[in-house]
């Protein structure tokens, strides 16, 4: 399903057309189309056999203009140099979008943590946090989970990071346990923030999202609680999918009890309450009035994009629309909510875990939620007021408008400390 693609060449290309989008010149161009700095590392791992294994890992600090580097570290057998920095560009933009006083940077190990043990794999975080610790830090750059990477290795990262330094330095990484000063609402914040911009676009476009039918492609952390508060609010999510396949009820599927079946089966194909079972390919053209790809990337493309139905797409997952498929799909004038603004929740909230941490832990669970959907109502409105005053709709998508208001943010920071 997905499309071989370089993701900083598409990244790059990105860049480009905000960049003549806003009249800028190329020393801007060339000033953000590089990382800051990119650290390639080796990590020699004891291995339970006794022998010793040679990873290769990479942190890319794309931009600083705003504030200290953020972003997640992934674990994953193909990942490369090119696209941890097409990763590190991407969230400059995010951070950028959402209003935070952050930079981008991501980080990446290339090995399938599938076939380490437990231990292999603590070894690989501590001594891939040792071999960055001279470039992170509670104001230079904090990283946080993605694909592969959760809580419990965020606490090794914290604690190799406090015995390098000699001290407790809670706010060097994001998305912690509780226990070690991280958020329960860190959970619900991606597929929360990806419903409100979902239901804030169907307001638009729709007249509202009660009532509305919704398919969401991917029911894992994000699409889960996408499906589950868009229910809350009122619309209708007809189907839902994993890597297995999908199912579909016309009169609603009930989201919680969805969760439950799979939680029991590992998948949600063959949920007694489905009308019937649903491919991968087709829970994307099914009849529904909104779309919420939150898989993987490059799903919907050239060959599917004139078979969408959906009339708002709100992007939980990073790069589900390759470029092709959005000229389509905004001709058609479909409404997409790029992956910065609705996939920008769990960032929103990993900052307020920081902020917590700094200030010795003051927040309330209520409080942090409240936050979150304030920042993400006002980068939704800050982009849409952008999109309807400034761009030709026929011609251009919300992205672009996201990209123009997230890029001239840090151009005008850049520009403020003379480095451009
Ligand atoms: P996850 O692993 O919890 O869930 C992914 C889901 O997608 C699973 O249900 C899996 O079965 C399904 N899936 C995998 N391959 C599929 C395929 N080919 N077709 C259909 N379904 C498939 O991951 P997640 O954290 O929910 O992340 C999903 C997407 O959201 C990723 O693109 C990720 O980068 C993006 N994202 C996540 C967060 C976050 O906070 N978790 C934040 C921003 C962006």
């Amino acid at each position: 399903m997905s499309v071989l693609i370089d993701p900083y060449e598409e990244a790059k290309k990105q860049l480009r057309e905000t960049v003549e989008l806003l009249g800028l010149g190329e020393d801007v161009y060339e000033a953000l189309a590089v990382p800051e700095r990119l650290v390639q590392v080796r990590i020699p791992v004891r291995m339970d056999d006794g022998t010793v294994k040679t990873f290769i890992g990479w942190r890319s600090q794309h931009n600083s203009a705003l504030g200290p580097y953020k972003g997640g570290i992934r674990y994953h057998p193909d990942t490369t140099a090119n696209e941890v920095i097409a990763l590190s560009m991407w969230m400059t933009w995010k951070c950028s979008l959402a209003g935070l006083p952050y930079g981008g940077g991501k980080g990446g190990v290339r090995v399938d943590p599938k076939k380490l043990s437990i231990k292999e794999l603590e070894r690989l975080s501590r001594g891939y946090f040792a071999a960055i610790s001279e470039i992170v830090g509670e104001d230079l750059d904090i990283p946080a989970p993605d694909v592969y990477t959760n809580p419990q290795v965020m606490a090794w990262y914290l604690d190799e990071y406090s015995k390098i330094k000699r001290g407790f330095y809670f706010g060097v990484v994001t998305g912690k346990p509780v226990e070690l000063g991280g958020l329960m609402t860190r959970v619900i914040s991606t597929g929360l923030g990806t419903a409100i911009t979902a239901k804030e676009a169907a307001k638009r476009v729709l007249g509202g999202v009660e009532g509305r039918t919704v398919a969401v492609q991917g029911f894992g952390n994000v699409g889960y609680y996408a499906a589950l508060f868009l229910e809350e609010m009122g619309a209708r999510v007809v189907a839902v999918s994993d890597s297995r396949g999908g199912i579909f009820n016309p009169d609603g599927l009930h989201i919680p009890d969805v969760m439950e079946f799979k939680n029991k089966t590992g998948t949600v194909v063959g949920y007694p309450k489905a009308q019937r079972h649903v491919s991968n390919e087709e829970i994307l053209e099914l009849k529904v009035d909104v779309l919420v790809p939150s898989a993987i990337e490059n799903v919907i493309t050239k060959s599917n994009a004139k078979n969408v139905k959906a009339k708002v797409i709100s992007e939980g997952a990073n790069g589900p629309t390759t470029v092709e498929a959005e000229k389509i799909l905004t001709e058609m004038g479909v409404v997409i909510v790029p992956d910065i603004l609705a996939n920008a929740g769990g960032v929103i909230m990993s900052h307020i875990e920081w902020v917590n941490n700094r200030m010795g832990g003051w927040i309330t669970e209520e409080e942090a939620r409240r936050k979150l959907e304030e920042r993400m109502m006002n980068s939704f409105n800050n982009v849409w007021k952008f999109w309807e005053s400034k761009l030709d709709q026929k011609k251009h998508n919300l992205r672009a408008a996201a990209y123009a208001v997230a890029v001239d943010r840090v151009v005008k920071a850049m520009k403020l400390k003379g480095v451009l």
